[in-house]
């Protein structure tokens, strides 16, 4: 391995994968605790005054930028490592692929939940249209959307923002997730995500006509929730207008209602979906950093959740903050 290039490994053990990343210990370290709303402001590489437009911006929208997309600057993947496999016992595909960034806000002290109708689809769009240009690059599989929020999300950067990542293979839990759908619809010719909408009825934290959210029956983390539309929608760009609107609104309301039962605590969320697997079904899953993981967790993979999921369901309802 060169050293100076990443490199996905599969652990031999468990088909497990890693992304090995030289050199990472050159990230900023503006969040090391919590951000308490601009403490680190004048650290933050995301400001109009500070971000390297010239080396690193990808694309804005609006005239002074209101969402800016930039390349990582310090990415897992490089479009310009050359794309190679290594099979035997031990496996790798060497780190190509693309890491960007998109700047929800100019303002460091903004919130992803308390943006208005118009500016959240600013931020959809934006990732429609990045997720657009990548699925195009030469090899890239799997497009991967999330976001960290607070230093225990693993966010480095107080300043709101969201990640893209796109890799050359579906790794992971994709890929289970893809496989187990695609098994799911050949045996009952049925899309599990449209059937657990109706299996997961006392689960259903709300809904709207067009989507619905769920505190799923095998939750691995406390307040785990899913978002996904009724319809059957595989790739974000083929959402309708109103299943856009209901999407964003119902994870601002998760994101909110969430903070009231937890406290204001970090979180991530994932898009999970693929423009080229028909029968995946797009949904995102949100999770509290509520718990860390321990030694079951690290060690079994199996999680311990403290929390029922119906539980959550009965206090979300309770508290659960109309956006
Ligand atoms: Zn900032
Ligand atoms: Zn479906």
């Amino acid at each position: 391995m060169d050293s100076q290039y990443s490199e996905i490994r599969k652990d031999y053990r468990t088909g497990y994968y890693a992304v090995i990343v030289p050199g990472r210990d050159r990230r900023p370290k503006e969040l090391e605790t919590e951000d308490e709303g601009a403490v680190n402001l004048k650290e933050c590489p995301f400001e109009p005054n500070t971000v390297d437009r010239v080396n690193l911006e990808i694309m804005h929208v609006n005239e002074p930028w209101t969402t800016m997309v930039i390349r990582n600057k310090f990415p897992e993947l490089d479009g310009h490592t050359p794309l190679e496999y290594e099979n035997g016992f031990l496996s790798s595909i060497s780190g190509y692929g693309y890491n960007e960034v998109l700047i929800e806000s100019p303002k460091h002290s903004d919130k992803f939940e308390n943006m208005g109708t118009k500016k959240s689809l600013e931020w959809l769009n934006t990732l429609i249209e990045r997720e657009e240009a990548l699925y195009s690059r030469n090899y890239i599989k799997h497009v991967m959307v999330f976001k960290n929020y607070g230093a225990s999300g693993g966010a480095s950067i107080g300043h709101p923002h969201t990640q893209i990542i796109a890799w050359p293979e579906i790794l992971g839990t994709p890929a289970i997730e893809i496989e187990i759908a695609k098994k799911y619809l050949k045996e009952n010719n049925s899309c599990i995500y449209e059937e657990a909408v109706k299996k997961e009825e006392s689960r259903i934290l709300f809904e709207t006509e067009k989507v619905a959210a769920i505190a799923p029956y095998g939750s691995r983390f406390a307040g785990e929730s899913m978002l996904l539309t009724k319809r059957h929608v595989n790739y974000i760009m083929d959402l309708s207008q109103e299943e856009k609107e209901d999407i964003t609104n119902g994870l601002k309301k998760i994101i909110l209602t969430n903070a009231k039962l937890f406290g204001e605590q970090a979180y991530n969320f994932v898009i999970h979906e693929n423009k080229r697997e028909p029968d995946y079904h797009m949904h995102i899953e949100i999770y509290p950093r509520i718990a860390n993981l321990a030694g079951v967790e690290l060690g079994q993979n199996v999680f311990v959740n403290t929390v029922v999921p119906e539980d959550y369901v009965k206090k979300f309802k309770e508290k659960a903050e109309s956006v």
